[in-house]
């Protein structure tokens, strides 16, 4: 493997600064200071004091030297104070404290509508008169931001420098997706992930809230494990389709909730996509994933089902149009309406 600072400053380009949008090159925040030696790569970051954001700049850098330039670079990111630190800080408090109910949402597999689900479940709430945060830790594919018309936005730090969360529809909103290009395929290694979620759920300033939903990325390898161990969750609820292949993905999720190490309670699976009404024929449903399985499932395992959401073609185009689907058409609003008082229900 040929090194060269050029090459790593081409793969440093693929990190943005979340407050401002702009690449972390040419917003002039990396050091000249490259050093390599061999297989090994130091770098500096040149950030003001307590940026909130450091932590997780660092570790995007480092995975974006990763995946563009070799799996195998030894990389090591600093930060470089820009100036001295004027006031002594206190420890800073996580900022769970504040927060009533801390639920993950999972799928066992990508594709079944976590994110949907999530999105719509947050909105659901919020209408509601709870108060909600929406932190996106999918990093193998966000899309918080654009289900919520949030990608041009960019979080910034308030006077104590901690993230602000983007408030919109009444839920405050953070995304693992602020942090790196959305068109580049960037897949975070386990310490990593966890280490800069772990920093977006406890040092941002999420203030007081009744509910607190974290879409986790799919699967249930040990970045999962991980992930889960790190937070420490009220409850977990399971996104599947009635589909035999979701749905034995889902076991494996419940599995995961249920392991020793972690022990959250699951709250109860949410079936999406369970069946398909043409809007010309408003009586007529069809199965198109299977009929119940989910349902089958929740009596097997003695867990809750908290509801069932029909394929509605809206939900889609509302997720691409940044607008939660919940916000606008009937069915889905009265699907999640049932949803949120089992969810309710499950977290008294
Ligand atoms: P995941 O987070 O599980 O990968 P997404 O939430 O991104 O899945 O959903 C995958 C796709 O399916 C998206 O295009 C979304 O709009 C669509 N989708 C999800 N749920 C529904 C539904 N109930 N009806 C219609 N389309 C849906």
């Amino acid at each position: 493997m040929n090194l060269y600072p050029n090459l790593i400053l081409e793969a440093l380009r693929h990190v943005k600064y979340p407050a401002t949008g702009q690449d972390i090159v040419s917003a002039g925040l990396v050091a000249d200071n490259i050093r390599i030696d061999g297989n090994s790569v130091w770098f500096s970051l040149q950030l003001r004091p307590n940026d909130p954001l450091g932590k997780s700049l660092v570790k995007a850098c480092e995975q974006a030297v990763l995946t563009y330039v070799d799996r195998n670079v030894d990389i090591c990111g600093h930060i470089d104070i820009l100036t001295p630190q004027p006031i002594e800080q206190t420890p800073k408090e996580s900022a769970m404290d504040q927060v009533k109910c801390k639920i993950a949402v999972s799928s066992g597999k990508g594709g079944v509508g976590k994110s949907t689900v999530a999105s719509n479940l947050a909105v659901a709430l919020a209408q509601q008169g709870y108060r909600v945060g929406l932190l996106d830790a999918d990093i193998y594919g966000p899309s918080i931001p654009k289900m919520f018309g949030l990608e041009e936005e960019r979080p910034v730090a308030d006077d104590q420098g901690r993230i602000v969360p983007i408030e919109k529809y009444g839920v405050k909103v953070l995304s693992i997706g602020f942090f790196v290009d959305p068109g580049s395929a960037i897949v975070w290694r386990g310490a990593m992930a966890s280490n800069a979620i772990k920093q977006l759920i406890e040092e941002a300033a999420w203030g007081e809230l009744d509910y607190f939903l974290i879409d986790l990325p799919p699967g249930t390898g040990d970045i999962h494990l991980t992930l889960i161990q790190n937070i420490r969750l009220d409850g977990a609820i399971v996104v599947s389709t009635p589909q035999q292949v979701a749905l034995a993905a889902a076991i494996k999720g419940i599995d995961l909730f249920r392991n020793d190490k972690v022990n959250v309670p699951i709250l109860g699976i949410i079936e999406n996509m369970s069946w398909f009404t043409p809007m010309e024929l408003p009586d007529n449903k069809y199965y198109l994933f299977g009929k119940e399985g989910a349902k089958r499932l929740c009596e097997e395992r003695n867990i809750p089902l908290l509801g069932q959401i029909p394929i509605v073609q809206s939900v889609c185009e509302a997720g691409d149009d940044g607008r939660p689907a919940v916000l606008s058409n009937e069915i889905i609003a009265q699907a999640f309406e049932n949803v949120i008082k089992k969810t309710i229900f499950a977290t008294k």
